[in-house]
């Protein structure tokens, strides 16, 4: 079977300025970069517009008002201090969720093995009623919401291996049924959460890493602890945001993780998926700035993916 890689121009034009790290660049070399495998297990697929329906699953249909009564609009304007709407923004919004619908759906429905959603802008610190840390709508959780109340899965596992913790996606999970949300970050680091280690949530765990580590820390952690978090929940679909913003190359963050652990975690995660969910993994891009780092990184995590759908 094949691994689906979903994007869509749109997300070229979501305007935050070249000086902004979240920029269009980003996806731009990460396209680019995969186009250059030639794997015959990759396919294209592109990201169609999540509904509003779709949307308030995750957020209140005030905050969705809000954000799309912005548009038509001339001039840029901040959500905060890091996250800007801009003329062209609305259509990647809404297509970004959309692309992980698309893709949960094509897994779910056997007709590719795994994804990845090279989308922007990201979303795991969106929240509820307000968008933060360059994100707006929380593409994930509304992936996550969407497959269990419409696609019927029952158990779903939401990985986020982003160096920064995913606030926004744990704290849409901590109130569901039947998700485990496992955050691997570093800590202390922005926005500032996950650090509760012993979190009274049986569904959410949180694992940080100090500021200077590297591989072998990352690894380790993966190895002794997030394989059996996962295995001994057993769930029926693996939904993944991955960042790769704990790269060396990232001024980000402070952890020293090198490409090639992308590709590895990517291979264990997928060796997780294979025992307990026949290899559905949907991943959804998060942060990442170096480009240089996001072209190898994101290279070993797809061909991570395409080995582990042609077998
Ligand atoms: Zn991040």
């Amino acid at each position: 079977m094949k691994t689906g890689i979903f994007f869509h121009p749109s997300f070229l034009l979501h305007d935050t300025g070249l000086q902004h790290p979240e920029n269009f660049e980003r996806v731009d070399k990460i396209i680019k970069i995969i186009k250059t495998l030639k794997s015959s297990s990759l396919e294209h697929f592109t990201c169609p517009y999540v509904t509003e329906k779709q949307l308030c699953l995750v957020h209140d249909k005030t905050y969705v008002d809000k954000i799309t009564n912005f548009f038509p609009l001339k001039k840029s304007v901040s959500l905060d201090s890091d996250t800007t709407l801009s003329p062209m923004s609305l259509e990647a919004l809404l297509r970004s969720p959309g692309g992980v619908i698309s893709a949960i759906e094509m897994v779910n429905n056997n007709k590719i093995k795994n994804a990845f959603c090279v989308v922007r802008p990201p979303g795991h610190h969106a929240r509820k009623s307000n968008g933060m840390g360059f994100c707006v709508f929380n593409n994930i959780a509304i992936g996550a919401a969407h497959a269990a109340k419409s696609l019927g899965i029952e158990k779903i596992a939401i990985i986020d291996i982003d160096v920064h913790h995913g606030n926004g996606t744990e704290e849409w999970a901590e109130n569901q049924e039947n998700f485990l949300f496992v955050s691997v970050h570093q800590s202390p680091l922005y926005p500032g959460t996950g650090i509760d280690l012993g979190c009274s949530k049986k569904n959410i765990i949180n694992y940080a890493l100090s500021p200077g580590a590297g591989s072998i820390d990352f690894r380790q952690l993966i190895v002794k602890k997030l394989i059996t978090s996962i295995e001994s929940f057993n769930p029926n679909i693996i939904l993944l945001s991955i960042g790769f913003d704990g790269h060396e190359l990232d001024n980000i963050s402070d952890l020293k993780l090198i490409s090639e652990d992308y590709g590895w975690v990517t291979e264990r995660i997928c060796e997780i998926a294979a025992k307990c969910c026949d290899g559905k993994v949907i991943s959804v891009l998060e942060g990442g700035y170096n480009h240089r780092a996001l072209e190898e990184s994101s290279s070993y995590h797809v061909a991570a993916l395409s080995k582990a759908a042609s077998m």
